[in-house]
């Protein structure tokens, strides 16, 4: 019997993409196969994912989970080369799409189902794709199989993330496969440790605030929060401190003063 799901590991590894993207081959049958996320313009990665696709009925859809480069840049050449629709949530996220992706809707997928389910907060177009029966979640760039992955203002939104995470609590999962690293089989545990991760770090930013004078920039809160953290590193971490704080601001909880400058929010007495 055929697998459900084939992964495919793009030839693109770097420090942001790890080994590289994974890209999904699935389905089968009469309705054929689709394609999650063909990552780079690349002839033989290209042609293992056109002959992974004729193993199960030829493709016949791309889908794309947001509109980062590393997810998108075989796709064009793909369509054209198989004159299928590219599907992905809005073409303001991939302005190439033939199709608008609506949360909840579905796809076939041989015997099984693959959903749609908006989960924002990576990106604002950030789709996961859940099939069904198996309960296997590609979860995009949503979780990482890697490390923790990076969510950076002006694109990333900790709230809408945050939220997403929590949506996907309520979801009986049996796997994630992340675009990057390897596939997940603690789901719920895996996605919990996000959530207390992210929770934890929230909580380092507001005692940061605390400590520090009023005004503060989120170059000098990185070292205070991160002194586990390669120096190296903290450029991306203050991409991280940046979205906690403006989740904090939408909240109530801390005001920009001037220009990258921050405060906690007194309470009214
Ligand atoms: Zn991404």
């Amino acid at each position: 019997m055929q697998e459900a799901y084939k992964v495919i590991l793009a030839p693109n590894p770097s420090i942001m993409t790890g080994p590289g993207t994974n890209t999904i081959v699935l389905g089968g049958g009469e309705e054929g196969a689709t394609i999650i996320d063909p990552a780079v313009d690349d002839i033989a990665y290209l042609d293992a994912v056109v002959e992974a696709g004729a193993e199960r009925g030829g493709i016949r859809r791309i889908l794309i989970t947001h509109g980062h480069p590393d997810h998108i840049g075989g796709a064009e050449t793909l369509r054209k080369h198989l004159h299928v629709s590219i599907y992905a949530f809005s073409r303001q996220g991939v302005p190439f799409a033939d199709e608008e992706v609506a949360d909840g809707m579905t796809f076939p997928a041989g015997a099984d189902t693959l959903q749609a389910i908006h989960t924002p907060g990576h990106r604002f177009d950030h789709l996961s794709f859940l099939l069904e029966k198996q309960r296997t979640l590609f979860a995009g760039d949503l979780i990482s199989g890697i490390t923790t992955n990076v969510i950076a203002p002006p694109e990333g939104d900790m709230l809408d993330y945050l939220n997403s995470l929590k949506r996907l609590q309520e979801v009986d999962i049996s796997e994630i496969v992340p675009a990057h690293g390897p596939t997940i089989t603690d789901a719920q545990a895996k996605i919990s440790e996000y959530i207390q991760h992210r929770m934890l770090r929230e909580q380092q930013v507001m005692q940061a605030l605390e400590v520090l004078p009023p005004g503060v920039t989120i170059a000098e809160m990185v070292p205070q929060i991160y002194v586990d953290v390669d120096p190296r590193l903290h450029a991306i971490a203050a991409w991280s401190v940046e979205a906690h704080l403006m989740k904090l601001e939408r909240e109530g909880l801390v005001e920009k003063l001037e220009h990258d400058q921050w405060a906690l929010v007194k309470p009214t007495a």
